[in-house]
C-alpha cells in the first residue's frame, strides 16, 4: 500500500484521481451529445404526478402528464391486484430473499413462479435471476458457446453475455435469416444442402464436402436473438431463424424481453408455435409483467447446467419475494386476456392517429416508433410534447442510426380514449409548430 486507505471506503490514495476523472468523462459525453439524465422517479406511473419539470416549464396539463413510453405495457405495475399479490408475499415470506437461491434464499414462492413460466412458455423448467440483463449474461457464458451468431440489433446485455462468454462473436445483418446462413457457411459451418429452408443460401457439394473436412462437429453454436425489438419495434423472423440453425445445428435462444405476456401470455416463440425448436427463450419480470427479475425457460438439463454454472444465479441474492408475487399475478392476469385486448386496441388506435396526422411510425408491435430524422427535430418534438403532457423519449444516434431519431412511444392497456387523444393533440401540436406536419 503506497498510501493511506480511506478508512470509510477503504480506497487509498487520499483524494488522489489515479487517472479518473468521472468529470471530465461526463463533460467529455456531454459535448458529443451523449449524455443521459435520471428522470423524475414516478414518471413510471400511467397517470404520473410528477415532481416539477426538470427544466423548470410548467406543463399545459397542471401536475399531470401522461408516460407514453414505459414497459409496463399492460399497467399492471399499479393494479391492485398485483399490488396486493406483492404485499401478501412481503408478509407471509418477507421483503428479501437474504441469500443466493443455492444457500438459504430458495422459497415456494420462486419455485412457484418458475413452474408458471414453464408452464405460459411449453418447456420442462424455467429459472429466475435477479434481472433479464443477468438472465442474458448469465446464461450466454455457462453455455460457453464457441461461436455465438447475434442479431446487430441485439440488447446490450446480449452483447456482453457474448463477450464475457469468451465465445467468437458473428453479427448478422438485422432480422436476415440469410445473412445468419452466409455467416455460418463462411466459417465452414454448412448444412444440409438438400433441406428447404428460409435462406437462400445452399452450398453446392464442394463447398459441402470442404465445409465438412473444415467443421468440428464438437463446436458448439448459438444463434441469439431479440424476438421483438426494442427501439424499432419490429420481430425477428424466427421461424426462419429455426430453419437456418436446425440446418446448420446451431442452437437458438430468444430474448422476448419485450413480448413476453403480450401473447397468448408467453412471447412470439408462443404466438409463432416455435417452443420446441427453440432451445433457451429468455425475458424478463420487468416490463409487461409490472415487477422485476429475469427468467430462462428451456429443458431440465439447460436448467440444471445454468443453476450450477450461472455465476450471475450463482453468486446473486434470490429475487426479492414481492417482485416473485407480483410476477406471477402479472403473470395469472395477463394469461387471461383482458388486458391483452385493451393493449392491441390502444396501440391500433395510436398508430391510425399518428398515421392520419402525417407520421411515420414503425414497427408492428406495441412498440411505436415514430420518425424524425434529424437530433434536433426529435429533441424538440419530446420538449414540446411533454411541455403538452406528453412523456416520450427522443431515441438519437448512436442508439439508433443517423437521419432516423425518432420518438419511441409504448401505449399501454390502461391508457383511456381521452388519454390516447390527448396524446395525438400534443404530437399535432408539436408537429405543426415544428413544420413537420
Ligand atoms: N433484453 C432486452 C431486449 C431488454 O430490452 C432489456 C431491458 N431493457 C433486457 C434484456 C434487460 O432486462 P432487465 O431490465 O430485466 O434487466
Amino acid at each position: 500500500m503506497t498510501e493511506q486507505a480511506d478508512p470509510d471506503t477503504g480506497v487509498e490514495g487520499g483524494g488522489l484521481d489515479h487517472g479518473f476523472d468521472p468529470a471530465a468523462r461526463l463533460a467529455e459525453q456531454r459535448d458529443r451529445n451523449l449524455d443521459r439524465d435520471l428522470q423524475p422517479a414516478d414518471c413510471v406511473a400511467a397517470r404520473a404526478r410528477m415532481a416539477p419539470d426538470p427544466r423548470g416549464n410548467r406543463p399545459d396539463y397542471g401536475d399531470e402528464r401522461l408516460v407514453f413510453a414505459a414497459n409496463n405495457y399492460l399497467g399492471l405495475a399499479q393494479d391492485d391486484r398485483v399490488v396486493c399479490a406483492a404485499q401478501e408475499a412481503a408478509e407471509s415470506v418477507g421483503t428479501g430473499a437474504g441469500a443466493s437461491r443455492l444457500v438459504t434464499g430458495d422459497t415456494r414462492l420462486h419455485r412457484a413462479l418458475e413452474r408458471d413460466i414453464a408452464d405460459a412458455k411449453g418447456t420442462e423448467r424455467a429459472l429466475l435471476f435477479s434481472s433479464g440483463y443477468a438472465a442474458n449474461v448469465g446464461t450466454i457464458t455457462a453455455l460457453a458457446p464457441d461461436v455465438v451468431f447475434s442479431d446487430e440489433l441485439n440488447h446490450a446485455s446480449i452483447i456482453d453475455g457474448c463477450r464475457l462468454s469468451g465465445a467468437e462473436t458473428v453479427v448478422y445483418d438485422h432480422c436476415d435469416p440469410n445473412s445468419l446462413a452466409e455467416e455460418m457457411a463462411a466459417r465452414g459451418i454448412v448444412g444440409d444442402g438438400d433441406e428447404q429452408c428460409g435462406a437462400d443460401v445452399q452450398p453446392d457439394a464442394d463447398e459441402q464436402r470442404d465445409a465438412d473436412e473444415q467443421r468440428d462437429t464438437d463446436e458448439s453454436w448459438l444463434v441469439v436473438t431479440d424476438s421483438v425489438f426494442s427501439m424499432d419495434g419490429d420481430v425477428a423472423p424466427l421461424a426462419e431463424i429455426c430453419d437456418v440453425a436446425e440446418r446448420f445445428g446451431a442452437w437458438v435462444m430468444v430474448d422476448e424481453a419485450h413480448a413476453t405476456g403480450l401473447y397468448d401470455g408467453g412471447g412470439i416463440v408462443q404466438r409463432d408455435g416455435l417452443a420446441d425448436r427453440v432451445q433457451v427463450q429468455m425475458g424478463t419480470l420487468s416490463k409487461a409483467l409490472a415487477s422485476q427479475g429475469g427468467y430462462i425457460a428451456g429443458s431440465e438439463s439447460l436448467i440444471e447446467h445454468v443453476v450450477n454454472a450461472a455465476r450471475s444465479f450463482v453468486f446473486s441474492t434470490g429475487l426479492a419475494p414481492p417482485a416473485v408475487g407480483a410476477a406471477r399475478e402479472a403473470l395469472r392476469i395477463a394469461r387471461e386476456g383482458d388486458r391483452r385486448e385493451q393493449l392491441w386496441d390502444n396501440v391500433e388506435y395510436l398508430r391510425d392517429g399518428l398515421t392520419s396526422l402525417g407520421y411515420d411510425v414503425l414497427g408492428e408491435t406495441q412498440i411505436l416508433p415514430v420518425l424524425v430524422g434529424s437530433r434536433d427535430d426529435a429533441v424538440a418534438l419530446a420538449d414540446r410534447i411533454r411541455d403538452c403532457g406528453i412523456v416520450a423519449p427522443a431515441i438519437r444516434p448512436p442508439t439508433v442510426p443517423e437521419g432516423t431519431s425518432r420518438i419511441r412511444i409504448a401505449p399501454m392497456a390502461t391508457h383511456t380514449t381521452a388519454e390516447l387523444d390527448r396524446c395525438l393533440d400534443a404530437f399535432e401540436t408539436a408537429g405543426l409548430e415544428r413544420g413537420l406536419l
